[in-house]
């Protein structure tokens, strides 16, 4: 029988689990394939390392298919076919057999127990070493083409003629980590077609200033209000104020659904900030009213019981309300301004993404000519894509990871 040969170009999240898959079931089963793998970087794994703070946040706690479906935002059904075969309690399951005890959190996100994400690269790595998968670092693919039943991949350095071709390229995100979305260019040439791209995860600049003074102050529990091809949506995470905006969880999750809104000066997204998601309107309302009956404090000073006092202080003179005034001189019409602000959202205007800082890019090879099953293209044969290059995005809490390791998990099983 003919030698197979299999490239695998690009070698993080998804082309490690492909590679792994493939090694393992080539110490089970006796056909005779070769793996190439191509990485344009000369080690592996870096973006899996930085993911979660250096620490990897490498998949999810939940494991129920609601729970887990509504966190992606583009690619859902698609993926779920693959998400099914390869889930986050598998994922968690393999990297303990593999020697990488994990760790769930209270947020429900996986990590490493060593709080370590280059263990899980070295558990790769391990796996790799034997020697099953010819890897080739940096050595960057600049061109494939199909030539009749077979595959002719140029790299700077070569060409080599192989069978079968996984795409393992990533989007766009980080692009100093070496994922400039060649893998976009590939596909095209390959037939397929690519939807919008657009970043996804990212930081916003607002264009009130007064947030920005108020860096490195965060709200644990916050609320987003937004709207959104006119449905009002609302989201609950956690969110950090920066120097020159909003970031954090709850930021993140604003981004990916609105990746595909233009944000600017001239067309800001316009969102509403709660700081405490249990504190609506009518309670704050209330709060300030029974204050202002049994205190003699400063406004700031009652609210600093509540909210950090530097945010306190900034917000009432935002809105033009002393901060020093006692509580019991606090009028009607700033009582009810006050409640409203708070408990309905303070409203923030977006004006622009921060460039270059997105952890995923939105958007890819379009998953309608993918087959689900074996994530194999149904218009150019031998040809496999998984990860972060399909139009599959989620929000941030090790979703995107898991969505890797899925798909590269189905790939490997299915070729
Ligand atoms: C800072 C940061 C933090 C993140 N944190 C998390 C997290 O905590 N949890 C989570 O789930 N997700 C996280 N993500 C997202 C997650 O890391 C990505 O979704 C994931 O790495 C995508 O994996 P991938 O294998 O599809 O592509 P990538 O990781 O982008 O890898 C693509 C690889 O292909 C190589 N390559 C590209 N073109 C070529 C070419 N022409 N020739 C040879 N090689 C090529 C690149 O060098 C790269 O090594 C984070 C992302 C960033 C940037």
């Amino acid at each position: 029988m003919k030698k197979q040969t299999i490239a695998i170009i690009g070698w993080w999240a998804a082309g490690m689990m492909v590679a792994a898959t493939l090694a393992q079931r080539k110490m089970n089963d006796d056909r005779d394939r070769q793996i190439l793998l191509f990485e344009k970087n000369k080690s592996l794994g870096a973006k899996v390392i930085i993911s979660g703070g250096w620490r990897c946040n490498l998949t999810t706690g939940y494991t129920q298919r609601s729970q887990l479906q509504s966190k992606y935002t583009r690619g859902r059904e698609f993926f779920e076919t693959s998400l099914k075969k390869f889930t986050p309690r598998s994922v968690k399951k393999r990297c303990e057999s593999n020697g990488v005890p994990c760790k769930m959190e209270e947020d429900m996100r996986v990590f490493p127990v060593s709080n370590d994400g280059k263990d899980v690269v070295r558990m790769f790595e391990k796996i790799l070493d034997q020697g099953w998968v010819d890897i080739h670092y940096k050595e960057w693919i600049v061109a494939i083409e199909k030539v009749w039943e077979s595959f002719k991949i140029t790299s700077m350095q070569d060409t080599y003629s192989v069978d079968q071709v996984v795409l393992t390229t990533g989007g766009n995100a980080y692009s100093h980590t070496g994922s400039t979305g060649d893998g976009y260019q590939f596909a095209r040439s390959l037939g397929h077609t690519i939807t919008p791209l657009w970043p996804s995860l990212n930081s916003f600049v607002t264009q009130q200033d007064w947030i920005h003074a108020l860096s490195g102050l965060s709200f644990p529990d916050a609320v987003v209000h937004l709207t959104l091809d006119q449905k009002s949506q609302k989201e609950k995470w956690p969110i950090l104020l920066t120097h020159f905006g909003i970031s954090g969880p709850l930021t993140f999750v604003a981004a990916s659904l609105s990746a595909f809104e233009t944000v600017s000066a001239d067309s800001p997204l316009e969102i509403r900030l709660q700081p405490l998601a249990e504190m609506y309107h009518h309670i704050w309302e209330q709060f300030l009213l029974d204050a202002s009956l049994w205190s003699k404090k400063e406004l700031a000073t009652i609210l600093a019981t509540r909210l950090p006092r530097r945010f306190a202080e900034a917000l009432l003179i935002e809105l033009d309300i002393p901060p020093h005034i006692p509580i019991s001189q606090l009028s009607k019409v700033y009582r009810t301004q006050l409640a409203d602000r708070l408990g309905r959202g303070i409203p923030l205007s977006l004006i622009q993404r921060r460039p270059g800082d997105e952890f995923v890019t939105a958007g890819g090879v379009d998953t309608s000519e993918i087959d689900p099953h074996t994530l194999e293209s149904t218009i150019c044969p031998w040809l496999y894509m998984a990860g972060e290059i399909l139009n599959i995005d989620g929000v941030t809490g090790g979703y995107n990871l898991q969505m890797c390791w899925s798909t590269g998990r189905c790939v490997g099983m299915g070729m």
